[in-house]
């Protein structure tokens, strides 16, 4: 980094023409709690060297100021120069006092260094900038707790309070929370969002507690526009922490403020939390994210392959992934992400064969239990044949394509071997089953007729 010493007077008296130009648009307000503690260390390798204090005003001056500061700096010196903002090192006392282990002294003394929109911003925890409205995929299991998200982000009131999303892990809980908060600092950057986990939110009352700081823990949280807190159950049966927290709840409410509260389960259903709260929680808009059906499973997969820029996996891999990981949406892009990895490590094209050894393991997990014996039945009904038939030797066409058909949704729908899957088709080879599941494959994708089939069974057999 620059040493500022060695700036030109020249250089110091842009960066102040700048700084009162940043300062005259955005108002001394936005200002003192964003850009006041931004120095400047030069001009190098053609960018705007910026320095802040701490990685989370680095990732707000980023994601707010960044064109704006390039902007000021283009009115005032002429040049379009990319802004860097990094992360300045630690000097004496003041940001070490972020450090739940200093003593108390230092974390007195560095406090009255740190500004009360820094201390706030750093009591919530950071968004992560993939959690966006756009990079979520919606489909029917989630459109109600979707739209509740986009109107609370879009509303310049307060919609319904609290906004109350609940579903099982890795539905999209967090993903919806943290894509609200990119969203309003987006629209009005000088809303005070926060966002954190209940179990942050505990850590940090405890230690004010412990601090003898709750004056100034209260006075925070009941200062912000957006309170968002994420897996309330965490707060379950911790008292203290709940009646903290209740409080900062109603203050909120009374003035007005938005909240949004994610949990693993309805509010009335919150056990080991106080009935008032509970009933407080349920007052706004609930809304739960049910588990996700086949369908939305596919475009999270599709839209994740785009992101990874990645062209060769076969749609007949995401389908499958689709339909064998079923438990949530991390295992399922974690399967993706798997199978891709492995691809590029081998230098192998990813195949359903590839991605069945790749995922082993994570499919014996995810088998839903769909037997052959059921495949047989439901195919054998639907082409009116008798069950027998996917055992015997006959090969005329009306019995051999519906046995190809139960032989590709074995493939597809059970973790069997091709042997094993061959033993319980009339003892067949497994190269007649490596045959059957291709020759469907590759039908599939020229007879409507036969694709709509297939769908048709595998949703019956999958309900
Ligand atoms: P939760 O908080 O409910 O446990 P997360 O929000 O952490 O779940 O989601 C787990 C992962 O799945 C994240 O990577 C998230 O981006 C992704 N995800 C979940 N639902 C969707 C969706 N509808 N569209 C795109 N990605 C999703
Ligand atoms: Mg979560």
């Amino acid at each position: 980094m620059a040493d500022p010493t060695s700036l030109s007077p020249e250089m110091v008296a842009n960066w102040d023409r700048v700084r009162q130009r940043l300062k005259k648009e955005i108002g001394d307000a936005s200002f003192n709690n964003w850009l006041r503690q931004l120095e400047f260390a030069g001009l190098r390798d053609g960018r705007l060297n910026l320095t802040v204090p701490t990685r989370f005003l680095r990732d707000w001056v980023i994601s707010h100021y960044a064109e704006r500061i390039e902007n000021a700096w283009k009115a005032e010196c002429g040049a379009r120069v990319p802004a860097q903002v990094q992360v300045r090192p630690v000097e004496a006392p003041p940001v070490s006092a972020r450090d739940a282990s200093v003593s108390e002294a230092d974390l007195k003394d560095g406090r009255a260094a740190v500004s009360f929109e820094q201390s706030l911003a750093e009591l919530g925890a950071q968004l992560d900038p993939r959690y966006t409205f756009e990079s979520f995929v919606v489909g029917k299991p989630n459109e109600l707790a979707y739209a509740a998200a986009l109107r609370v982000a879009e509303a310049d009131g307060v919609p319904f309070n609290p906004l109350y999303v609940y579903g099982g892990v890795g539905l999209g809980k967090t993903h919806l929370l943290h894509a609200i908060g990119w969203h309003i600092r987006k629209r009005d950057p000088s809303r005070r969002v926060i966002y954190l986990s209940a179990e942050k939110f505990m850590y940090q009352f405890i230690r004010a507690l412990r601090f003898k700081d709750v004056m100034q823990f209260k006075e925070l949280f009941r200062s912000v526009d957006v309170l968002m807190i994420d897996d309330v159950q965490f707060i379950s049966g911790k008292e203290s922490t709940q009646e903290e927290f209740f409080h900062t709840f109603n203050a909120l409410v009374d003035q007005n403020r938005q909240i949004v509260i994610s949990g693993d389960r309805s509010p009335s259903n919150l056990d080991g939390m106080e009935e008032r709260m509970r009933s407080r929680l349920g007052w706004g808009l609930v809304a739960d994210i049910h588990t996700t059906d086949y369908e939305l499973r596919l475009g999270i997969l599709q839209s994740k392959v785009q992101q990874l820029g990645s062209k060769d996996v076969p749609p007949q891999v995401l389908e499958f992934l689709s339909h064998r990981i079923t438990s949530n949406v991390r295992e399922l892009e974690g399967a993706l992400t798997r199978v891709v990895a492995y691809s590029n490590l081998v230098g192998r094209p990813i195949t359903l064969e590839t991605t069945q050894e790749v995922l082993r393991d994570l499919l014996r997990a995810n088998d839903r239990r769909i037997t052959i014996e059921d495949i047989q039945k439901r195919v054998a009904e639907h082409y009116n044949i008798r069950i027998s038939e996917m055992h015997s030797a006959r090969r005329a066409r009306a019995v051999a394509r519906p046995r190809q058909v139960a032989m590709y949704l074995a493939k597809q729908l059970t973790s069997r071997s091709l042997p094993e899957i061959g033993r319980k088709f009339g003892g067949r080879d497994h190269t007649t089953v490596m045959h059957a599941v291709k020759r469907i494959d590759e039908l599939r994708q020229t007879d409507s007729n036969l694709a709509e089939d297939i769908d048709l069974l595998r949703r019956m057999l999958e309900t």
